[in-house]
C-alpha cells in the first residue's frame, strides 16, 4: 500500500521528553497524564509506552476505548475521566475501574444508577463550579448546590473520592483567582458531602496552563494534557512539539501576472507566479479557514497558502522558491530546516487553538512514528 498523500509524524521522545520536564516543573505534584481524544490526535497506543515507561500512575480519558485499550496495553494505575459520562458509559467503564467525574446531581444519579447494575460502589470525583466555568460542577454559590452536594453524598453507589474544577480562561490572574476560590470550596465541599468524605477528598483543578503558571493550583493532582505534546501558552522549560502534519508537492504550475487563484478568486497574482498544490485539503482537517492565511514550509523556507482551499488539495506560492520540484516534502505543521510552523502560527492563522486542527488530524490521517528506537 502506498502511503497517503498527507499524514502526521509523531515524535515518541519529543513526548518523553514533555513528560520528564513537565514533571520536574511540578515537584512534587503527582501527574495524571491527560490521554483523551486518542491522546490529543497523537495515538494512545504510541504515548502510553512513553508514561509508562516514564512511571505516571494516573492517566486522564475521556472515552471507554482510551480506558480498555490502556488496560490491555497492561496500565495497572489510575484512571480518571474527565468529563461527565453516559449511563452506559459508566457501566461498561466499570470493567477498566474507571473513576468517573461527577458532573452535577442527575449525573450522579445517573453513576449510582450503575453502580446498582454492576453491584458495587463508583469512585467518583465531584466537580464544583469553583472556577465559573459554569459546565458541569455544582455551583456552592446558591443554597440548591448544597443541597445538591448533600444528595450526592447520600447516593449509595457513588463513592466520592475527589473533588475538582476545569478553568475557563487560560489567564495567570483567572487561574490565581479560581483556584483560590477552590481551595475554600472544595473544603466546604467535603463537609457537605458527608463526614466519610471529609478526610480523604483528592483535589484537584489545574491544567497544562494552571500547573506551569500558578503553582497555587496544582493542590493534589495536576491534570496535564496539551504539554505533554509540546503545545502549551505557558512560559515553561522548552517543551518540544511532538505532532508534525506533512505531504508533498503534487503539481507545480505558473500563472501569469493578475491570474485570479483558487475558489471565490480571493487570491490575485501580482506578478507571474509559480503555484504548487499540495494534495491535502479541509477533508483531512486542514480547515478551510487557514485558505490564504496559512504558511507551510516547502525547502526549508516558508511559502504561503495562497487559495480558499478545496476539500483534499492547498495551494502554495513558490514563485520565490526556484528550486522546488514535484515530489518535495511540505510541512504544514511543525519543523523543516532551520524553521517550523508552530502550534501558535497555525492559531494565529486559524483564529482557533490548534489542539482543534491537530485532534482531528489524529483521525483522519495515516500517522507515522519518529525517535523511540535505541540508538
Ligand atoms: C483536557 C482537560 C484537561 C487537560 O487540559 P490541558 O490544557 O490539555 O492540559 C484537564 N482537565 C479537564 C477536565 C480536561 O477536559
Amino acid at each position: 500500500m502506498i502511503p497517503g498523500p498527507g499524514w502526521i509524524e509523531i515524535d515518541v521522545d519529543a513526548i518523553a521528553h514533555n513528560v520528564a520536564t513537565v514533571r520536574r516543573e511540578l515537584g512534587t505534584t503527582p501527574l495524571c497524564a491527560v490521554v483523551k481524544a486518542d491522546a490529543y490526535g497523537h495515538g494512545v497506543d504510541l504515548v502510553l509506552p512513553v508514561l509508562m515507561a516514564a512511571g505516571v500512575d494516573t492517566i486522564g480519558v475521556t472515552a471507554n476505548e482510551e480506558a480498555h485499550g490502556a488496560r490491555r496495553r497492561g496500565f495497572r494505575g489510575r484512571i480518571l475521566r474527565v468529563r461527565p459520562a453516559l449511563r452506559e458509559e459508566i457501566e461498561d467503564a466499570a470493567a477498566a475501574d474507571v473513576e468517573e467525574w461527577a458532573g452535577g446531581l442527575a449525573n450522579a444519579r445517573e453513576i449510582d444508577a450503575a453502580a446498582r447494575a454492576i453491584g458495587r460502589r463508583i469512585r467518583v470525583h465531584v466537580s464544583i463550579n469553583a472556577t465559573g466555568l459554569s459546565r458541569d460542577g455544582v455551583d456552592l454559590g446558591a443554597a440548591s448546590g448544597r443541597e445538591e452536594l448533600n444528595a450526592i453524598g447520600a447516593l449509595p453507589g457513588v463513592h466520592p473520592i475527589g473533588v475538582c474544577a476545569h478553568f475557563p480562561c487560560e489567564d495567570e490572574r483567572d487561574v490565581a483567582e479560581g483556584a483560590e476560590a477552590f481551595r475554600i470550596q472544595s473544603a466546604h465541599t467535603a463537609e457537605l458531602l458527608g463526614t466519610d468524605a471529609t478526610d480523604a477528598l483528592e483535589r484537584h483543578c489545574a491544567t497544562s496552563f494552571a500547573a506551569l503558571t500558578v503553582p497555587a493550583s496544582r493542590f493534589d493532582l495536576a491534570r496535564v494534557g496539551a504539554a505533554l505534546y509540546g503545545d502549551t501558552s505557558a512560559r515553561t522549560g522548552p517543551l518540544k512539539q511532538a505532532l508534525r502534519l506533512l505531504s508533498r508537492v503534487a503539481a507545480i504550475n505558473v500563472y501569469p501576472a493578475g491570474s485570479t487563484v483558487g475558489y471565490d478568486r480571493t487570491h490575485t497574482t501580482a506578478r507571474a507566479s509559480r503555484l504548487a498544490v499540495v494534495p491535502i485539503g479541509y477533508a483531512d482537517g486542514f480547515h478551510r479557514v487557514l485558505g490564504g492565511r496559512a504558511e507551510v514550509l516547502v525547502g526549508g523556507r516558508r511559502a504561503p497558502v495562497v487559495d480558499r482551499h478545496a476539500m483534499n488539495t492547498v495551494l502554495i506560492d513558490i514563485t520565490d522558491h526556484p528550486a522546488v520540484r514535484v515530489g518535495d516534502e511540505v510541512v504544514l505543521a511543525g519543523a523543516q530546516g532551520s524553521d517550523a510552523i508552530t502550534m501558535r502560527d497555525l492559531e494565529h492563522a486559524s483564529g482557533q487553538i490548534a489542539a482543534d486542527l491537530y485532534t482531528a488530524w489524529g483521525r483522519l490521517l495515516p500517522r507515522r512514528v519518529r525517535g523511540g528506537e535505541p540508538s
